[in-house]
């Protein structure tokens, strides 16, 4: 397969340090101030305990919204549609599950074939194989909704599977899955185009959904071929979704912090199973990337809050990368109400799948000369600062639109 190489292009400085999910931006967000857990995080972690203060008040003061039902504009519901479902698909049973007594006996590379014909039929725009290397599975969970205190309506569920793990916020993940199978869906270029706003945070949740189906679906059907299948989405990560998916060959770690892949660009989401069956994996891939990133910035410069660095990569947990900083970035979404995605849109390689972008993808891989060309090319083009779209009517303040409106909608 083109551009594939022995392996990834993320340096490695020395060993991995497996990553607590305690850790992350939004999972101290959601610490509600004053609960054991917020009290026992700061309590070892003094430092980040004004910060995230700040970044619960937006959380929480969110949700609050979420609960009224009443609306100021129909455009404030949105949002609600989409990320609430994939709450439910979070929870134990739905992400693991018995597996089946019999296994279905199939050559390696036709397994991995089928699989792939599976994840695209259920919506994937992109799907590849890799090992699963431990030193991606997080050590601890950390995300709602599972803390006891914040489930006061859960959905129904018909109890734990045995063995399952990480259903409690600190409880410790082990995966010993051997391959993880990663899939990418797409984000609709228009409603992003809007973005910070409620239309395209709507948009992030219904691919968050997609996604988080699609996985499940996914594991489901490995477990009843007879093998072991944990699915991995927005609300139930047991493994880091990024550089597992670039052991994959889906594409590259950017400046940006997300994935770039050759065909979609940054404008995706991931989600992945994890799974113990005979698989024929796929390789990692060079697209330039890294080259590219040095010399485009465009993302870093488009930033609002400078939450990109415009500096060199540094050493995080044993990886060499360039290192976002979340809090500028979460704090920002926070202002906005809503998630923002202007690093993903104005980012070169997030241009729609034409025959003239493909061949221009290709010449950024294969020419490394040219692409100092190409990012200015890029800017003169499609301009070199971010422009906010207008929200397509059905998806504006006053809801209004016709079926045709959405109907256009470009998927
Ligand atoms: S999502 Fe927005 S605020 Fe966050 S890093 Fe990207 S451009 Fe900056
Ligand atoms: S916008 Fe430029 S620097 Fe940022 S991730 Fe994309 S290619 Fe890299």
């Amino acid at each position: 397969m083109a551009h594939e190489v022995e392996r990834p292009t993320y340096e490695v400085m020395g060993p991995i340090q497996r990553y607590d999910e305690r850790d992350n931006v939004f999972s101290r967000e959601s610490l509600l101030p004053g609960s054991s857990e917020e009290r026992g995080y700061h309590a070892n972690h003094p430092e980040l305990e004004k910060i995230d203060h700040r970044l619960a008040k937006y959380f929480f003061g969110w949700a609050e919204a979420r609960s009224v039902i009443a609306k100021n504009a129909p455009s404030e519901a949105l949002p609600e549609s989409t990320f609430r479902a994939v709450s439910a698909l979070a929870l134990p049973d739905a992400v693991d599950g018995p597996v089946a007594v019999r296994k279905v006996r199939v050559a390696p590379a036709e397994m991995a074939r089928n699989i792939k014909a599976i994840a695209r039929y259920l919506g994937a725009a992109q799907v590849r194989i890799g090992p699963l290397n431990p030193a991606w599975v997080y050590t601890h969970r950390g995300v709602w909704p599972f803390f006891s205190d914040y489930r006061p309506n859960p959905p129904a569920f018909d109890g734990v599977p045995n063995g399952y793990q990480g259903l409690n916020y600190g409880d410790p993940i082990e995966i010993g899955h051997r391959y993880a199978i990663s899939m990418a869906f797409p984000q609709d270029p228009d409603l992003m185009g809007s973005s910070p706003s409620e239309a395209s945070t709507f948009e992030i949740g219904r691919v968050y959904a997609s996604g988080a189906l699609a996985a499940v679906e996914l594991a489901n059907y490995v477990r009843a071929l007879g093998y072991p299948a944990r699915a991995h989405h927005l609300r139930n990560y047991g493994v880091l979704l990024v550089p597992v998916a670039v052991d994959s060959g889906l594409g590259e770690l950017g400046r940006c912090g997300y994935l770039i892949s050759k065909e979609l660009g940054a404008n995706f989401r991931l989600a992945c199973v994890t799974a113990d069956l005979p698989l024929a994996t796929d390789k990692p891939v060079d697209l330039g990337i890294q080259d590219f990133c040095e010399k485009c910035l465009k993302c870093a410069k488009n930033c609002p809050v400078g939450a990109i660095p415009t500096g060199d990569k540094v050493a995080v947990r044993g990886v060499k990368k360039w290192q976002l900083d979340a809090e500028k970035c979460l704090l920002y979404w926070g202002s906005q109400g809503g998630a923002c995605a202007i690093c993903q849109l104005v980012c070169p390689w997030s241009k729609p799948p034409t025959g003239f972008h493909r061949l221009i993808a290709e010449i950024a891989i294969r020419l490394p000369a040219a692409r100092r060309l190409l990012v200015e090319a890029d800017d003169w083009v499609y301009g070199a600062t971010y422009k906010r779209a207008p929200v397509p009517s059905w998806a504006s303040e006053r809801g209004t639109g016709s079926p045709r409106d959405v109907g256009d909608r470009k998927r």
